[in-house]
């Protein structure tokens, strides 16, 4: 049938000359706007493991100052062609919840309650999750930076994982912990080196250091991720994920350019040495990925594109 303009219209007057307005029942009460997201959290299996990536928010900042060895014209390039934003750019922040049925361990704790106003719905969707902070044995620290370790201890004071051992790098705890670098960092530096006092110097007792290499926990085995900051770790879980943590930040940029330094990045050209071995390892060992800063639920797969990257997004499933 060949349905054209006249046909419709001559249709709707036939349905309003029989009453069929009518026919159908008005509106119920009209249904209220929502104003909060559903929680944030998702299961998926990783061998024997299932891991529950949860969300904390995100953070906004200036796309301007962000990647220090590119042209602002050039990055924004790369943002509109992937059709985001091209003044700023969104930082989410994913944690992951290791279960393998008898431990529950955690990689990394966002940013509590001193984070950007976008964030600190860590807890809500832990909870929501069906998880308890008393029930954490291990908790897993990739590095220092307050929106990896400030989940630890909230502002006022409180240890939130009061159970668990707090596994660390020992070589980001030898840096951060060292009095005289801390006394010797630049103004800029200064606040960092406090908030890592802040958040472990009450809690020396619940901190385990570990080296790069190890088995940090069963099915978890830290591999040294240095350049980020001088400790910083990644991990292999259950010998199929690669959690790359902050070894590049959001993929749109730096999966994409691998090249680019972010202006977090300690020490640019080991980062970005880094993350380009580790890419090229999720390749190699056919390693699903998940990024600490990437869009929820942050995991992937990784393939080969022109001279970078690429990110292909896992699909939600229904099943865990
Ligand atoms: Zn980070």
């Amino acid at each position: 049938m060949n349905i054209d303009r006249r046909t419709v219209i001559a249709g709707a007057a036939a349905m309003s000359a029989t009453g069929f307005a009518g026919v159908y029942a008005p509106a119920h009460a009209a249904s209220p706007l929502a104003t909060t997201q559903v929680p944030g959290f998702y299961r998926y299996k990783i061998g024997d493991l299932q891991v529950t990536a949860i969300n904390d928010g995100f953070f906004r900042r200036p796309l301007e100052g962000f990647i220090r060895n590119a042209e602002l014209p050039a990055v924004q390039k790369v943002l509109s062609d992937q059709a985001l934003a091209t003044d700023s750019v969104t930082i989410p922040f994913t944690t992951l919840v290791i279960n393998d049925g008898r431990k529950l361990t955690l990689l990394d704790t966002g940013n509590g309650n001193s984070g950007a106003p976008t964030s600190g719905t860590w807890m809500t969707n832990f909870r929501a999750a069906g998880f308890t902070p008393e029930q954490v044995d291990t908790v897993v620290i990739s590095h220092f930076h307050g929106d990896h370790i400030n989940g630890l201890r909230l502002k006022e004071g409180t240890t939130v994982f009061a159970n668990a051992e707090v596994m660390v790098p020992d070589t980001e705890w030898a840096f951060w912990m060292d009095d005289t670098r801390a006394a010797a960092a630049p103004d800029g530096m200064k606040p960092a080196f406090a908030n890592v006092r802040r958040v472990f110097d009450p809690m020396k007792a619940q901190v385990k250091q570990y080296k790069a290499g190890v088995e940090v926990v069963a099915g978890v085995n830290a591999i040294a991720a240095a350049g980020h900051t001088p400790g910083h770790t990644a991990y292999v879980i259950g010998g199929k994920l690669l959690a790359l943590c902050d070894a590049t930040n959001t993929p749109a940029l730096f999966v994409t350019n691998p090249g680019w330094q972010a202006i977090f990045d300690m020490d640019g050209a080991a980062a970005e040495a880094t993350r380009r071995k580790l890419l090229d390892m999720a390749i190699a060992d056919k390693l699903q990925v998940s990024f600490y800063h990437a869009p929820f639920p942050a995991t992937g797969n990784i393939v080969k594109d022109g001279a970078g990257y690429r990110m292909m997004p896992v699909a939600w499933s229904p099943a865990v």
